[in-house]
């Protein structure tokens, strides 16, 4: 291109970026990988396969397909390794993490190029973004290290870490993943996605060359039967996916019952709502970074626009034109607004389901590529889809790629139906200059994130992470740091003793005792559906009362009242500590008759009735205070932006409450859960449920509004099936034996509904530092993080 040219048609001119010293360091290897376990690199295997350029589809090199073996010696290392780095202390880890970060940066270049390689994302972002973030990630974590012993002085390690990662961000997601897991004593084993494993291979010359002890980070390659193999190895604390929805339900299946901790970021479907005061240039520019940003392999990609009628032409029009502008083409190229796909395979995908959405009635408008370039490689140009109709496929699946679904909304109260109408909530944007209204949407979005008049905003000090079918789970912040950890109070508790044996339903009809235990369903007495009740019995055996038999459709009614006191879940934090200590004065008020009661059931002596009541009542009044404390934080990044996260109820909480101490125990679940905002299904002790039955009158007393706590009697693994098994559960704790807990997570992988078990273990209720505190708080609630720029 001569100069006279490129002046006249002010086209860019190439800007190639060298890709000598990544195409060096392959070479250096004999473009051939082995797994990186116990601080060295194992010879590359027979059972290998391919990493290409999508931009180009030459062969980059051969990496090792991991299996059981591999993945039993990567985890050996790990255990073994796990002790000795938990021992070091903070501040040491913190060197070394600090050490990691200080490398990426020196290599940052090397990582930008050799990740543009691999995945076909433009050098630009992975230079600008990718890489950048990640060093920022190992940096915040050694801080974290750093202060990690003072901070969570009463957390612990989990021990080994198995962890999964996509290839949409290879190494910034490898490093969410390691960061925090390394800060908070853990050893890990991350398995990164088969396109896209070569900078997580150089990473771990990194390891080498900071000298990190060996087993802290094991590295192993291959595509999902490797991961499978990690996520279900015995010898795992937890797992941390990041990928599409329909593994992570096959990873919650896997990993039911077996004590792992969880963490789940799935897929989305995320809305930019564009209301019409929105500055509307701001918001085509804030469009391209949604969802052409990365080729819009972004989970959280804004890839829905919701924008109001009035101003959709407008606006559509702003978009053609923008999109006309956006240059596709060699990844390499620093001028280049979108690279390559990942693989063929996705090209494929996006490809298909594009098609679909044409079939369906949507309308296209497509920029051509230039030509020859789609022969080249993986490229699909930028596209948007018009006339889209909420049901139609395009609307609610995840295509993760360039394509944008338009609907239009006329009022807020549509925007925010609409923007909820999906089976994920991973992130949104709202764009509006009128703050009022921007600050009214946000808390109403049913997501993890919302950017107010911004998009696809990052940091390691902000929590990251969805609720419903974007999984569950934060990273990032002091969240994420949570997330690799478990309460020192924890560990050693022993297992729970055996259930009594099961009790026979009879016929309430024909009994000598009249008296018939109800359920509370909505604020009232309810009977059960099934008409059957059965007899409570003393600890001698004699009959004390009869309780109905609650079933699926009691559940129903009970999720259904709860749905209708959503009220609840508002910001009236004062609120709630008043009908809370209401309540705890009420109790307080018949703690005598509530003594006798637990006596009468459970047996024992009189003062350790009396004592269980008198726990219940401090628990409610330690609840009652937390109900307007629990605050959520304003995080310090590094953007001109205001990031605050928000402790958000989860909803609609079931509870299967533990068979002894039947008043204790239900208030110790019940009481945190609403006092977070939470509207309660609670399933009482099996054998003793006439304290929950008698607390009710309490509850109609203390002026808690109706629906906010239910309570069904009957079988707690049964009823606790139905919960988990229930779209609208938001999340479910049940406390029992570990079998039945291990068919509740399985069930809960539906709707992928949060679960808090005690994995088979015995809490001693009694003791707050095992049964009350901020553990509780936390599990009550998920962090909305909600970013608003400033400034300029
Ligand atoms: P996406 O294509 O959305 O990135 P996938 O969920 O297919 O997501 O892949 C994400 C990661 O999960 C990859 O590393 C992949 O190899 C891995 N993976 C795929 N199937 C399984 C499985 N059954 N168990 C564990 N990991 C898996």
């Amino acid at each position: 291109m001569s100069v006279k040219s490129i002046l006249e048609s002010m086209e860019y001119g190439p800007a190639p970026e060298g890709d000598g010293p990544a195409r060096d360091w392959l070479a250096a290897n004999q473009e051939c990988f082995g797994h990186f376990i116990n601080g060295r690199f194992s010879r590359p295997g027979a059972d290998r396969f391919e990493s290409n350029n999508p931009a180009t589809g030459e062969h980059l090199a051969w990496l090792s397909q991991g299996n059981t073996r591999t993945v039993n010696q990567a985890i050996k290392a790990a255990r073994s390794a796990q002790p000795a780095w938990e021992k070091l202390g903070g501040a040491q880890r913190a060197r070394y993490l600090y050490a990691m970060a200080r490398q990426l940066q020196k290599h940052a270049r090397l990582f930008a190029v050799l990740e543009t390689l691999d995945n076909g994302k433009p050098i630009r972002e992975t230079r600008d973004i990718d890489i950048p973030l990640a060093i920022r990630h190992f940096y915040h974590h050694a801080g974290w290290a750093q202060v990690g012993d003072a901070e969570f002085d009463d957390h612990q390690a989990l021990g080994v870490i198995g962890q999964v990662i996509p290839w949409n961000f290879p190494l910034l997601m490898l490093a969410w993943k390691i960061a925090p897991a390394l800060a908070a004593g853990n050893t890990v084993v991350l398995k990164p996605a088969e396109y896209t494993s070569l900078t997580a291979l150089l990473f771990a010359e990194i390891c080498q060359l900071v000298k990190l002890p060996a087993g802290v980070v094991n590295i192993v390659t291959g595509d999902g039967r490797t991961g499978a193999g990690l996520v279900e190895h015995p010898d795992i604390n937890k797992v941390a996916f990041t990928g599409s929805t329909e593994v992570g339900r096959v990873i919650r299946r896997a990993t039911a019952g077996s004590g792992k901790k969880l963490s789940l970021e799935l897929g989305g479907k995320s809305p930019f709502i564009v209301f019409d005061d929105a500055d509307l240039d701001s918001a085509v520019e804030g469009l391209v970074d949604a969802i052409w940003f990365n080729q819009g392999e972004v989970c959280c990609a804004g890839s829905r626009l919701l924008v109001q009628e009035s101003i959709a032409d407008k606006l559509l029009k702003k978009l053609r034109r923008r999109m006309d502008k956006l240059r596709v083409g060699n990844p390499l190229d620093k001028a280049i607004d979108i690279g390559a796909v990942a693989d063929p395979v996705q090209l494929k995908q996006i490809t298909t389901k594009v098609k679909a959405g044409i079939k369906e009635g949507a309308e296209i408008y497509q920029p051509k590529l230039p030509r020859g370039l789609a022969a080249r490689g993986c490229f699909y140009p930028p596209t948007l889809l018009t006339s889209v109709e909420p049901a139609f496929e395009v609307a609610q699946q995840e295509i993760l790629g360039p394509v944008l679904v338009s609907m239009t909304f006329r009022t807020p109260a549509e925007a925010v139906a609409l923007a909820n109408n999906s089976r994920y909530g991973l992130a949104a944007s709202v764009w509006s200059e009128n703050i009022n209204l921007a600050l009214d949407i946000a808390p109403q979005l049913q997501a993890g994130v919302v950017w107010i008049n911004s998009t696809n905003q990052f940091d390691a000090a902000c929590g990251f992470g969805g609720v419903r079918e974007s999984g569950f789970g934060r990273e990032g912040g002091r969240a994420g740091m949570l997330e690799y950890m478990k309460p020192v109070a924890e560990a050693g508790l022993p297992d729970l003793v055996a259930s009594p044996a099961p009790i026979q339903p009879q016929e309430a009809l024909g009994e000598t005792i009249d008296r018939t235990a109800k359920f509370y369903i909505g604020g009232k007495q309810a009977r059960p559906d099934s008409g059957y009740s059965r007899s409570v019995l003393d600890p001698r055996g004699r009959v004390i009362s009869q309780v109905g038999i609650g079933n699926r459709k009691d559940i129903r009614n009970a999720v259904e009242a709860a749905r209708k006191a959503s009220a609840w879940s508002g910001n009236n934090t004062h609120n709630r500590a008043q009908v809370m200590y209401y309540l705890a004065e009420n109790l307080q008020g018949r703690a005598d008759e509530f003594a006798g009661r637990i006596q009468q059931q459970c047996g024992g002596r009189k003062a350790a009735a009396q004592l269980e009541v008198d726990t219940a009542i401090d628990r409610l009044f330690s609840y009652a205070a937390w109900a307007d404390k629990f605050d959520g934080a304003t995080h310090t990044t590094p953007l001109r932006t205001i990031a605050m996260s928000i402790n958000e109820p989860h909803g609609i909480l079931g509870i299967v409450c533990p068979e002894h101490q039947p008043l204790l125990g239900l208030i110790s679940l019940v009481a945190p859960a609403i006092a977070m905002g939470n509207r309660v299904i609670a399933v009482p002790s099996e054998a003793h449920p006439l304290s929950a039955t008698d607390f009710y009158q309490l509850l109609d007393t203390s002026d808690v509004p109706g629906g906010v706590v239910n309570l069904v009697c009957g079988n707690a693994a049964e009823l606790g099936q139905v919960l988990a098994e229930h779209n609208n559960v938001d999340a479910l704790w049940y406390y029992g034996d570990r079998q039945s807990a291990a068919s509740i997570e399985a069930a809960s992988a539906g709707n992928l509904k949060v679960t808090w078990t005690n994995n088979g273990r015995q809490i001693d209720w009694f003791d707050p530092s095992q049964a009350e505190g901020k553990t509780f708080l936390q599990r009550a609630t998920q962090i909305k993080t909600i970013w608003a720029p400033y400034g300029e």
